[in-house]
């Protein structure tokens, strides 16, 4: 069978519209169901996130920190889910050969939709000094007991990609069909933003996985990695069109939105030059925590010149002001929700 064709460069442009239209769609019912998954598979970016030897594009960091960046603007709803489709990728990518290959080529189509539950390894539930997903290896199999606190779209996949403590104290990895045996999926968390991302805790009960990824992936499961701040750049652009809109009626505010004009590009030059050239941790974490305080920032702006109206239920600023809140909980590394409590008492 040929190998598929996807657009490359993705086709951002065209991409962006569609999720602009199809935004109150997502982010009510998720994008697996209003079309703008499909069309982020279309658009040739989910191949970007594959290496061309399993079927992919291979886009390098740099292209696929600005294709986030863009999307976010657009739709921070279908931007959380691809990043989270993007992160069990990341780990398949370290699995076989024939494991990759069964499984990557229909992902880069946008085919069998898969997502991530590993925050039980990072940030979720640490100071309970247990894991609360814990595999067990007996009798030449693997099953999986516990919890994933957090697994964006867990009833609109095909397959959840989890990682979970062992006796020895060490991590695997697997792949779980969402329908697998034993496998719970909690109805969608009822959330102050993001509904449409229909994210559940998802139990588990003796439950087999389908795949084993038996080397770890490269660098280890991380949070606040640099795709968390594309989506906040966006997030901060999404808020910034909303002030320039009302500037437009009221020349006062384009001083504001000049100065968040300015401020949001010099972020974006740093998110660039650091998916480009590498960054260290510490200076990660300072570009995320950077970020946080800046799309808070201006999403109150943008409420403060939108006045009452922005402040009505259903109004586009009323959901960047709720979108933004997002960024102070969702893979936020220690030493930055630290600095933003700093920030707020000093
Ligand atoms: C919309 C959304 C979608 C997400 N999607 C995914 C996904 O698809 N996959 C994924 O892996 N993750 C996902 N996450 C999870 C995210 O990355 C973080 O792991 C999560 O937000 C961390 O919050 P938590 O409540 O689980 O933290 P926890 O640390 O478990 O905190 C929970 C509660 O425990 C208490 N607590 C915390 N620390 C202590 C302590 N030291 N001592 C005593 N009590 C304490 C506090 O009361 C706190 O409210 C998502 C998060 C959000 C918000």
């Amino acid at each position: 069978m040929n190998p598929t064709v996807f657009p490359h460069p993705p086709d951002l442009g065209a991409l962006a519209d569609t999720l602009s239209t199809l935004a109150a769609q997502s982010a009510e019912q998720g994008p697996w169901r209003s079309g703008a998954f499909e069309a982020t598979a279309r658009s040739g970016l989910l191949a970007g996130f594959i290496a061309k030897e399993d079927g992919g594009t291979a886009l390098s960091d740099a292209a696929i920190t600005e294709a986030l960046v863009a999307i976010s603007a657009r739709c921070l709803t279908t931007a959380l889910v691809v990043t989270q489709w993007a992160a069990a990728v990341r780990i398949l990518s370290s699995a076989t050969a024939d494991v990759r290959s069964a499984m990557l080529p229909p992902l880069a189509r946008g085919a069998d939709p898969t997502t991530v539950g590993i925050s039980q390894l990072t940030t979720s539930r640490r100071h309970l000094g247990r894991p609360a997903l814990v595999a067990t290896h007996t009798g030449g199999e693997w099953r999986l007991d516990g919890l994933c606190p957090w697994v964006t779209g867990a009833d609109s996949t095909r397959t959840i990609v989890t990682g979970a403590g062992t006796a020895e104290g060490g991590q695997a990895f697997f792949v779980v069909p969402t329908d697998a045996p034993g496998l719970t999926i909690d109805p969608p968390l009822a959330m102050l933003a993001l509904h449409g991302s229909r994210t559940s805790a998802v139990h588990f009960a003796g439950v087999r996985p389908l795949v084993a990824i038996a080397t770890p992936p490269a660098g280890g499961v991380r949070t606040g990695g640099l795709s968390t701040t594309a989506l906040a750049v966006g997030a901060a652009r999404a808020s910034l069109t909303a002030i320039a809109k009302e500037a437009e009626a009221r020349p006062t505010l384009a001083a504001v939105a000049d100065d968040f004009s300015t401020e949001i590009a010099n972020l974006h030059d740093r998110l660039t030059a650091a998916a480009t050239d590498g960054i260290e941790p510490s200076g990660r974490d300072r570009l995320r925590a950077d970020a946080n305080g800046l799309v808070v920032r201006v999403a109150q702006a943008a409420l403060t010149a939108s006045k009452g109206a922005g402040f009505v239920t259903g109004h586009l600023v009323e959901r960047l002001v709720r979108e933004s809140l997002f960024f102070l909980v969702w893979s936020c590394p220690q030493a930055v929700a630290d600095a933003f409590l700093c920030d707020l008492t000093s």
